[in-house]
């Protein structure tokens, strides 16, 4: 049986053969290259300093009109509410934003981009567009109108289209008795989250999500809608399981999900005057800890949302949470050490596994924010009395919530036939976030995130999780010396002219 949800006429019709869509052939200014990778001269051309890219927008009325989705260029009554991206106080001034409705926009805003010089840069759910930089002459290419999800019972297989959200998935798998690993936010894009990784309340027995993907539908950036997976376009398969969509734009996602009864799952409260103690408590819990557990050690300083229920708001609290794919019995057990740190408030309980996005609290809807992070080996006393410092309850911050997640067991060793990124090397994952609704609130988070970051640097992990590095970084951050002059040469391969502009390029 298949549950399906969203709009349906995002589907692509024999997209598991490689072809280039008739609609990519409509006539353009300047569209005189037949194939894409001619146009790296055009390319070429656009990124000399004189470039006038004004001179393209009067075109831009041409390549709308063959789109079945919606184009807004810079100028337009609609320009700054399109260009907005999850992250509110992210200022991206695309040429223009095109909403697509499928493969057939995607191939034709490549080719419309290609011969005038533009590049295009595709973003889902926008949670992090901070990376991506000047968007002047690069099209912004919103895949949020393909937001189609499904799920095959008989192959456990579910397919997300490049908009859909977590919270798409898990509806669609609701009652199913299967779940897949959606990350702690029903918000975040299925894509962007697994092109990069993809940590789940569920990562440490079952794995990071880019190891489920079966397979993807993708326009490569030569503009040929291609299908990649294990036998056919491996060496593409491999290199966008974990290249962060440097190599084309994803239509669809396949990926497994998993038979799962209800999680044990919730969090913990403790007042912030206690951090230290839990933090060390934690910490001891970690060791060796059963890889059905899944969990955060968070400082959190509520704000005073109307929202939250009583105890809540505008409180301060340390609090752990996480889910325990076990019965209820086995859970409370192992979470009995920090049941004995006695918490003000424990709101561990049995829930259905699609549920597992509101145990984290995050905010639900678009939100001003800075955030960043980074993968750590280790957290001995040194770095918890780092954290203290700046976090804990003696401290002024900005930050409303410090993370530190935990990684291991499954997320750590490599996925049979994995990808380019297959496997964290990290014990724990740290992420400092603060809202930021002016540019100063946001001056003064970015500053108290950085200084969080620099001071867990002496434990850093060799390689960092791109999904939680919300600034520009080097690709060596992401990639190891062996990967990624692999993952250079498919770009080199299927994105020639280097049309596309990931939030973390590979160069
Ligand atoms: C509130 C919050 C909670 C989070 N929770 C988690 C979590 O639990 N676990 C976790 O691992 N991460 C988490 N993250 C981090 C999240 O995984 C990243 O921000 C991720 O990049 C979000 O994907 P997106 O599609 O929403 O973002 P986008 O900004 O749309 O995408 C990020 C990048 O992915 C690429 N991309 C997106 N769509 C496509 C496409 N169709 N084709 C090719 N490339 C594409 C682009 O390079 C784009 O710049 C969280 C982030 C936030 C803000």
């Amino acid at each position: 049986m298949s549950y399906t949800q969203g709009s349906p006429n995002a589907t692509i019709p024999g997209a598991h053969r490689e072809q280039t869509l008739a609609r990519a052939d409509a006539p353009f200014p300047f569209s005189h290259s037949e194939n894409l990778p001619a146009a790296a001269a055009a390319a070429a051309a656009a990124a000399a300093a004189d470039y006038d890219v004004s001179a393209v927008h009067p075109y831009f009325a041409a390549l709308g009109d063959v789109l079945s989705g919606e184009l807004v260029a810079a100028g337009d009554a609609d320009y700054d509410r399109s260009r907005l991206a999850w992250n509110l106080s992210i200022d991206q001034r695309p040429a223009a934003v095109v909403f697509a409705a499928g493969a057939a926009d995607v191939v034709a805003v490549l080719r419309f981009a290609a011969a005038n010089g533009l590049r295009v840069a595709p973003q889902g759910g926008g949670h992090n567009a901070g990376p991506l930089g000047d968007l002047e002459r690069t099209i912004l290419l919103r895949t949020i109108r393909m937001n189609q999800v499904s799920f095959d019972r008989s192959t456990a297989t579910v397919r997300a289209e490049a908009g859909a959200l977590w919270g798409d998935v898990n509806a669609v798998l609701a009652g199913t008795g299967y779940a897949a690993l959606a990350g702690s936010s029903p918000d975040v894009g299925v894509v962007g989250y697994t092109l990069s990784g993809g940590y789940s309340w569920l990562s440490r027995s079952l794995g990071l999500a880019v190891s489920s993907v079966t397979a993807i539908e993708v326009v490569t950036g030569d503009g040929v809608l291609r299908r990649a997976d294990a036998t056919e376009n491996a060496e593409l398969f491999w290199a966008l399981r974990g290249g962060g969509g440097n190599h084309g734009i994803v239509i669809a996602l396949e990926f497994k999900a998993y038979p799962m009864p209800d999680v044990y799952a919730g969090a913990m409260l403790f007042p912030l005057a206690r951090a230290a103690e839990v933090l060390a408590g934690y910490e001891r819990w970690t060791r060796d800890l059963d890889e059905r557990v899944t969990s955060c050690v968070r400082l959190l300083r509520l704000p005073p949302l109307p929202e939250l229920p009583d105890f809540l708001r505008g409180q301060s609290f340390v609090a752990v949470d996480g889910a325990v794919a076990a019965d209820s019995e086995t859970a409370q057990k192992l979470l009995s050490p920090l049941e004995i740190l006695d918490p003000v408030v424990n709101l561990f309980a049995p829930m259905a596994p699609t549920e597992l996005g509101t145990i984290h609290m995050d905010p639900p809807t678009p939100t001003p924010a800075a955030g960043g992070g980074v993968m750590i080996d280790d957290l001995p006393v040194e770095a918890l009395e780092r954290i203290l410092e700046l976090a804990g309850p003696e401290a002024q911050t900005s930050l409303l919530a410090v993370d530190i997640r935990h990684l291991g067991g499954a997320i750590g060793r490599p996925a049979v036939g994995g990808g380019a990124v297959d496997r964290f090397t990290g014990r724990f994952l740290a992420f400092g976030v603060g809202i930021a609704p002016t540019p100063e609130a946001h001056a003064q988070v970015s500053a108290d995130v950085q200084r969080l970051v620099a001071a867990l640097r002496p434990w850093a992990s060799a390689r960092q999780y791109a999904n939680f590095v919300e600034d520009s970084a080097p690709a060596s951050t992401f990639h190891t010396p062996d990967v990624l002059p692999r993952l250079l040469a498919v770009q080199e391969q299927f994105d020639p002219a280097g049309l596309i502009k990931a939030n973390h390029p590979l160069s």
